[in-house]
This record gives structure tokens, C-alpha cells and sequence, in this order.
């Protein structure tokens, strides 16, 4: 077995225990693999080995990617910040964005989506935990953020993103991702998704009720960002 199926193999298992221990049904939590920084060939053989959902977060060098791999049946999640002239390429080259912080940037998506494509699905991402993280709604400006953004017609809103500040207290990572789910629940609009939880906190977020772990280093190794791909 190559590095990354062994490492698909134990992840995999985290996640299973993970989902047993809180009773929940395994088929309910996704793994969404962290490609960034890392070659095609790697995504390659993760697909190989049996994965089929690949994040990504810097758009020029998913791009690359894309046309690398277009022999295979990905599905690609764009996971990182979106400045609002990027915003054309991620409406037509992806399925999932789950990072969609402010109303601008849904609404050009659901104008730039080519009307032959299925409808974007979307998570808003909300900032959790604090000061410290620039990237997510604030959690009072959600409600509306969410009701807008719903009625956006190419656009298909799904649920929450978080990126909790990292911590090893297991009890802050379980109450940050409590959190999101709570204010998926009170927006009452019948969300299924929440995407959560990384290499070092997924157990916590499976908890919580993750339905997509979004995993990097455990699947493909510590990252380099000295030796940009793109
Ligand atoms: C990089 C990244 C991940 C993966 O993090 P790991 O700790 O490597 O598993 C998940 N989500 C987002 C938004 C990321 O940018």
C-alpha cells in the first residue's frame, strides 16, 4: 500500500470510531480530502484508493489541478477565501464552495453558475471562536446572511463551515463545534450539512455532528508552503 492509501486506511478508521462511539451513522459523515499544496499525482492516488471529494484553496492552483486530472470523476470543494473577482472560475469549476462568508460574494456566484451545471452548493462559514480568525460571518449577522442567500436561485445553501481556533482542550473543540450546530438549528431552514473538524479535531466534530471532516495533513503529510505549486 502506498503512504496515502495507508494513510486513507487510518483515517478511515478514526472517523468509524469516531461515528460508533457518538452512534452515529458512518454514511452521514463525509471525507473531504485538503489537496492543497500537494501535486495531481497525489490526488491520483488518493482517488485510486478510493476517495472522490478534494478541497482545495488557492483557485489558480486548483485550477491547474483540475485540468490535470479532468480524466476522472472528481468532485472538487473549494474551501479557502474568495475575493469577489475570483469569484467567475469558482462558479463554473466547482460543486461545493464552503466558504462564503458575505451576501456579494453568494450572489455573483449564483449569477456566474452556467445555467447547464446543477445548482452550487454552498456553506456559509461562521466565525466561532473570536477576534483572531477574519474569515467567517459573525455569528448575529448569520440569520440574515442565511435567508438571502437561500433565496439565491443557481445556488443551493446547505449548511455551516467553521474553522475553530486550534486547540488540544477537547473540550473547547467540542463546544465550538456544538456551537455551529446549534446556530444551524436555529436558522430553522432544514440545512443537513455542517463541515468541520480537521486532522487534529475530527473525533470532536464527528461528536458535534460533522458531515464533512475536511482532512490534510493526515492524509498527505505535513504541507510546504516554501515550494508553492502555484
Ligand atoms: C488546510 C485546511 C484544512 C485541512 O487541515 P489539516 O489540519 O491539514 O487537516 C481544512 N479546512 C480548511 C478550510 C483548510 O484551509
Amino acid at each position: 500500500m502506498s503512504t496515502i492509501a495507508e494513510n486513507i486506511a487510518k483515517v478511515g478508521a478514526r472517523i468509524r470510531e469516531a461515528a460508533q462511539a457518538s452512534q452515529r451513522n458512518l454514511a452521514e459523515v463525509g471525507l473531504l480530502a485538503v489537496s492543497k499544496t500537494k501535486p495531481a499525482d497525489a490526488i491520483r492516488e488518493a482517488h485510486a484508493a478510493g476517495l472522490s471529494d478534494f478541497g482545495e484553496n488557492y483557485l489558480q492552483e486548483a485550477l491547474g489541478k483540475q485540468a490535470e486530472l479532468s480524466d476522472l470523476p472528481l468532485i472538487w470543494h473549494f474551501i479557502g477565501p474568495i475575493q469577489s473577482n475570483k469569484t467567475r472560475p469558482i462558479a463554473e469549476h466547482f460543486a461545493w464552495v464552503h466558504s462564503v462568508d458575505r451576501l456579494k460574494i453568494a450572489q455573483r456566484l449564483s449569477e456566474q453558475r452556467p445555467a447547464h451545471l446543477p445548482a452550487l452548493n454552498i456553506c456559509l462559514q461562521v466565525n466561532v471562536s473570536g477576534e483572531d480568525s477574519k474569515s467567517g460571518c459573525a455569528p448575529e449577522e448569520l440569520p440574515a446572511l442565511a435567508k438571502a442567500v437561500a433565496t439565491l436561485p443557481n445556488l443551493k445553501l446547505r449548511g455551516l463551515m467553521a474553522i475553530p481556533e486550534p486547540t488540544d482542550d477537547l473540550a473547547a473543540q467540542h463546544a465550538a463545534f456544538a456551537r455551529l450546530r446549534q446556530l444551524r438549528d436555529e436558522l430553522a431552514l432544514n440545512l443537513d450539512t455542517l463541515s468541520m473538524g480537521m486532522s487534529h479535531d475530527l473525533e470532536a466534530a464527528i461528536a458535534e455532528g460533522a458531515t464533512w471532516v475536511r482532512i490534510g495533513t493526515a492524509l498527505f503529510g505535513a504541507r510546504d508552503y516554501g515550494q508553492p505549486t502555484h
